[in-house]
């Protein structure tokens, strides 16, 4: 029977069920309920299969979207799961951390009128059910070669790299510093949007494809880059960026003043029971109960920031951003999610600096309000101080989250690997060799090469850089 394509018309789009908010406000698990078969095929489903799939070409790693849906209305999830790793390493990630309202959602033809196909969340449940019913990746026509290649950082660009070279019978060996596979998709997203044993599942996953994981392992400090760099046929970098934005105000390093990622790596690390006797990469632990927290910054990492401190039982949490909700960085279903666990969220105000007592330690922060002035080069409207609105609101803890620049390290610029003004690794995707560095036999990818960005433009690259890689130890 020929699929009926008009379903979108009778069957609405429904997103996941979310648990109830009593719940969400003290537990670090997802919020999210997964969606059964039933469910999935139905949204499934409601795919037009319009023949023109912007939702591929709008996806970083061009997912084969309409052709997964199609089998998730078959129930053929083994080989939809075999599809979805044809372009992607890391597929149940991306289902839950995708912001898909900006990427193949808002792509979907169906948007407008009718509501975007649940894209992510299908990718999700695939991936899932799959792992959960014994999938495992087939490399049963895998020929082995001679090479060797390290990966150094098993974040997702990393993992990405290792993935597609390990199913071109090259050997992988991936190290981190960190105790755990995953980079910030296990330290830097919170559980309440990932949990932590997806990534364990995946981890035994590639495990038992081939790939060896020395964690705990600081190049730079327990191994040199030299010895790497002599031992293998390639390297991938894949270290991620990790040097705070400050806002360079006064009292900016007052005492009750926390930077974002520490916070919430203390936090994560916690969760799992990670101590400086596991680990040197420990972070010290906050815990915000009963203290009136701000947060200020409106991207993604605040989410997570005023998310965090609610659940750690928070007496209040403010998001404090400069301008107004329209024109926040963050993605609306986070702001959302943020707003129903109880945060409150002052827009229009710019910081001017820490107000702190005697002993030095923050008890509140300045603020001037602003109006947006007209719009820039880049068509962004500046936000711009109103004369005499200054005010303090007060605080017990205050967190900013203004975002990440490179951390490019010391021994990776001897090495002669050339960065751009801003820090970054250069490496395009369009030379000879994909992603190669001005080092011959290294490679690099993610946010090093990007700047701060996405898990699946990490993966993207990831993937790019392991097909360089191959053509430059094969040629
Ligand atoms: P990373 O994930 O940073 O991994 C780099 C790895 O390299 C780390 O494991 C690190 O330990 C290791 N490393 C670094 N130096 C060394 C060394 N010298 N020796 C050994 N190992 C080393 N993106 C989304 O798509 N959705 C989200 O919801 C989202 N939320 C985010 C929330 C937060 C708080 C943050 C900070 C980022 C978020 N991002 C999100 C962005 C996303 O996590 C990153 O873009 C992505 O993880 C980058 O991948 P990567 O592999 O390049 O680097
Ligand atoms: Fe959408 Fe991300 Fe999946 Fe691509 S990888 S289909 S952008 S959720």
């Amino acid at each position: 029977m020929s699929k009926n394509v008009y379903q979108f018309i009778d069957v609405k789009r429904i997103d996941p069920a979310k648990k109830s908010i009593s719940e969400r406000k003290i537990n670090f698990v997802e919020i999210y309920q997964p969606m059964g078969n039933e469910q999935s095929a139905g949204q499934a489903d409601r795919c037009l299969d319009c023949g023109n799939p912007y939702c591929e070409w709008k996806c970083p790693v061009h997912n084969f979207i309409p052709q997964w849906l199609e089998l998730v209305t078959e129930n053929r999830i083994f080989e939809a799961a075999d599809l979805c790793h044809e372009t992607n390493s890391l597929p149940e990630m991306c289902g839950r951390v995708c912001p898909q309202d900006r990427l193949c959602e808002s792509a979907c033809t169906l948007n407008d009128e009718f509501g975007a196909v649940t894209i992510g969340n299908i990718e999700k449940h695939i991936t899932d059910t799959a792992i959960a019913q014994g999938w495992k990746p087939d490399l049963s026509h895998v020929i082995k070669t001679d090479k060797r290649v390290a990966v150094i950082g098993a974040g997702p660009a990393g993992i990405a790299c290792a993935d597609v070279l390990t199913r071109n019978g090259v050997e992988v060996v991936v190290y981190d510093r960190h105790a755990q596979i995953g980079g910030l998709l296990t330290f830097g997203i919170p559980s309440f949007k990932l949990e932590k044993d997806v990534i364990q599942t995946r981890r035994e996953i590639l495990e038992g494809m081939g790939i060896e994981f020395r964690l705990n392992t600081d190049v730079g400090t327990d191994i040199s880059f030299k010895d790497i760099s002599d031992e293998y046929d390639a390297v991938f970098l894949g270290l991620g960026t990790y040097t705070d934005m400050t806002g360079g105000f006064d009292n900016e390093g007052a005492k009750g003043v926390y930077n974002a990622l520490d916070f919430l790596i203390g936090n994560t690390q916690n969760l799992m029971g990670i101590t400086k006797a596991d680990n040197a990469q420990v972070k010290p632990y906050v815990n915000f109960k009963d203290k009136k927290v701000i947060v200020l910054g409106g991207g993604d990492t605040a989410m997570d920031c005023v998310r965090t401190s609610i659940r750690q039982q928070a007496t209040s949490v403010t998001c404090a951003y400069r301008r107004d909700e329209a024109n926040m960085p963050g993605s609306p279903r986070e702001v959302q999610n943020a707003k129903e666990e109880g945060v409150n969220f002052e827009f229009n105000l710019q910081p001017l600096d820490i107000a702190v007592d005697e002993q030095g330690t923050a008890i509140g922060i300045k603020f001037v309000k602003t109006q947006l002035g007209a719009p820039d080069a880049n068509g962004r409207r500046n936000p711009e101080p109103i004369p005499d609105s200054a005010f303090v609101m007060e605080a017990d803890a205050i967190v900013i989250a203004f975002g990440f620049l490179p951390s490019p390290p010391q021994w990776m610029v001897d090495a002669g690997v050339e960065l751009d003004a801003r820090g970054r690794v250069v490496a395009v995707d369009n030379s000879d060799f994909a992603l190669q560095t001005s080092k011959q036999n290294v490679f690099a990818g993610g946010d090093m090469v990007l700047g701060s960005d996405l898990v699946v433009t990490a993966i993207d690259q990831g993937r790019k850089a392991a097909m360089g890689i191959l053509d430059f130890i094969t040629q």
